[in-house]
């Protein structure tokens, strides 16, 4: 069976609403809630971890277990890791993405099954067009290849071991991983791409926090 970790430590504080971003309310409900509901929904969950600020563990539901984050990310999924039972995959996915679906948790979990890889991400391609820019920050140095970019999200479904060589980095590189598949890329493993869309989009504004209060509403939750 999967455990699933989600991380809600952050202070979220680009969304300047003083508290910690995971809890504030979205759609009449706190955000991480809205998380859990799509975990209880896929049925190889058999647990599910929360990495909360120290102050908040209580903000976890009956029914999940709740663990203090750390000061990175990074460190935030391990504590949630090590404080899990030892389910087999591992699903990371971040409070600040309230849209993702049941069915996106599921094609993740069927991708790592199906291939031969370490990692199976949730990812959207790119719409825009991406340049590069020089050391100076402004002058463009080349136009990246568009069909072979994908803006990564989370679900992030791993194999233990994989997820747990992972996390063992030394602490200056959890620091630098902005999510962990990037930690089993430099490793040498296999990560594949699980197709979503842009609408599983990440909280970290005011404005994302209204687009996304629209989509939930619009949805009928
Ligand atoms: O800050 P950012 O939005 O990139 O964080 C992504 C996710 O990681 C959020 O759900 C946030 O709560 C979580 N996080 C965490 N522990 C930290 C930093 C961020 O659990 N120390």
């Amino acid at each position: 069976m999967a455990v699933a970790l989600i991380v809600a430590a952050g202070r979220g504080e680009r969304l300047g609403s003083g508290r910690p971003k995971a809890l504030v309310t979205l759609a009449g409900r706190p955000m991480l809630a809205w998380s859990i509901e799509a975990l209880r929904n896929v049925a190889a969950v058999s647990e599910i971890v929360i990495a909360l600020p120290a102050g908040e563990l209580g903000a976890a539901p009956a029914g999940t277990v709740a663990v203090a984050g750390g000061t990175t990310r990074s460190e935030s999924v391990r504590e949630a890791l090590h404080a899990s039972a030892g389910g087999d995959p591992v699903i990371v996915h971040d409070a600040a993405r309230p849209l993702a679906r049941p069915a996106l948790f599921e094609r993740a979990l069927a991708d790592l099954e199906q291939y031969a890889c370490d990692a199976a991400i949730a990812a959207a391609p790119v719409a825009d067009t991406i340049k590069q820019v020089a050391d100076d920050g402004r002058t463009v140095q080349s136009t990246l290849d568009r069909a072979r970019l994908w803006a990564v999200q989370t679900p992030q479904v791993f194999r233990r071991s994989a997820l747990e060589g992972a996390l063992a980095a030394p602490p200056e590189l959890l620091a630098a991983a902005t999510d962990d598949a990037w930690l089993i890329e430099r490793a040498g493993g296999v990560v594949r791409v699980v197709q979503s869309d842009p609408g599983n989009l990440k909280v970290t504004t005011l404005t994302d926090l209204h687009v996304a209060e629209l989509l939930l509403r619009e949805r009928g939750g």
